[in-house]
């Protein structure tokens, strides 16, 4: 019988990982298809304080789990295929066995929505990113031309950021009129940098022979007329799935599928706690979900205590 089981190894997993080690719970924390999270896929993180310098997203997440384990965390390759939660100790099934567990902590985080296009997986880290808060900054995309995918707040924001270090931002959108909320798109097609291509779909990232983005092939989907355009880089902002699917139905959740806590870090079902980016779609920042991963994990030691008192 596990005391406490961590599903994901993302920034949130893993400071949980790090703080219920610390309280002798001996955490099984199981990495799930993607160990290291999200931030394994981006290159540096200069967002992460402690690191003036910045530091490679892997080389953070390789970290966290080494600090972790020192405790006495037990990291397992393994991936949560089905729960049991309306019974205690609750049932879980991990690739194939059966795990026993006194507290549940759900950090599974969110997948970037992707175009789904050949050409963007291979020149993903070569110019396509999904994350502008992450690699906006990077010496490719300074003072060169940026593509911005999307017509929600995200998209908005990352046009936004970007404009601080693009010479023009186009923000390629496929209907004409944004989704993102009233300021946002008014404050983001105010700005001078920022350049809306209305009606249009990226259909291929142009720079493969390279092994780096040159500019994007565009569609528009009134006329059917085809385009290109110069571009460093290609920030793909149509949204985040968070990975939640398996609660589905025992879990509060809103209607984007992200957690909704009751109280702190705890779900509907004491003993389950939520933190990081499949519970949060306002911040999800490496450094706020490592700090709801340590409120999550503060939630169940002390859920721990109170029952065995
Ligand atoms: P979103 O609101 O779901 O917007 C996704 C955008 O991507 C939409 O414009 C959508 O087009 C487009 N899109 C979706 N799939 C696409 C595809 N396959 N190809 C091309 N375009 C595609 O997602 P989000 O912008 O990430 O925002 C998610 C939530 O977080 C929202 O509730 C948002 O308000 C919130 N948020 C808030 C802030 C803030 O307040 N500062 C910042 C970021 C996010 P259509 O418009 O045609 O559907």
């Amino acid at each position: 019988m596990e005391k406490v089981v961590i599903v994901g190894t993302g920034c949130a997993g893993l400071t949980a990982a790090l703080y219920t080690a610390r309280a002798n719970l001996r955490p099984l924390v199981l990495t799930g298809k993607q160990p290291g999270g999200l931030l394994t896929t981006t290159s540096v993180v200069e967002n992460y304080p402690g690191f003036p310098e910045g530091i490679d997203g892997y080389e953070l997440m390789v970290r966290m789990q080494k600090q972790a384990e020192r405790f006495g965390a037990r990291v397992q390759f393994g991936t949560l295929e089905a729960v049991d939660l309306s019974r205690q100790p609750f049932s879980l099934t991990v690739d194939g066995e059966r795990v026993e567990a006194e507290t549940l902590l759900i950090a599974t985080g969110a997948s970037h929505r992707h175009l789904g296009l050949e050409s963007e997986e291979k020149l993903e880290n070569k110019g396509v990113t999904y994350c502008a808060t992450c690699d906006g900054a990077l010496p490719r995309f300074r003072n060169q031309p940026l593509v911005v995918v999307g017509g929600g707040d995200s998209a908005c924001e990352e046009a936004t950021y970007l404009t601080r270090f693009g010479s023009a931002i186009y923000l390629v959108h496929r209907r004409d009129k944004l989704r993102a909320s009233k300021i946002m798109a008014e404050r983001t097609l105010a700005h001078d940098k920022i350049k809306p291509v209305w009606d249009s779909a990226v259909t291929e990232v142009l720079g493969i022979n390279q092994q780096k983005v040159t500019g994007v092939r565009l569609k528009n989907l009134k006329t059917g007329a085809e385009s290109t355009l110069d571009a460093a880089g290609v920030f793909v902002a149509i949204g985040h799935i968070p990975n939640t699917q398996l609660f589905k139905g025992m879990l509060d959740m809103d209607e984007h599928g992200y957690i909704i806590p009751k109280q702190g870090t705890a779900t509907n079902v004491p003993g389950v706690f939520v933190a990081g980016d499949c519970a949060d779609r306002v911040y999800r920042q490496a450094v706020t979900a490592a700090g709801m991963g340590c409120a999550a994990a503060i939630d169940a030691e002390r859920f721990l205590a109170a029952r065995n008192e």
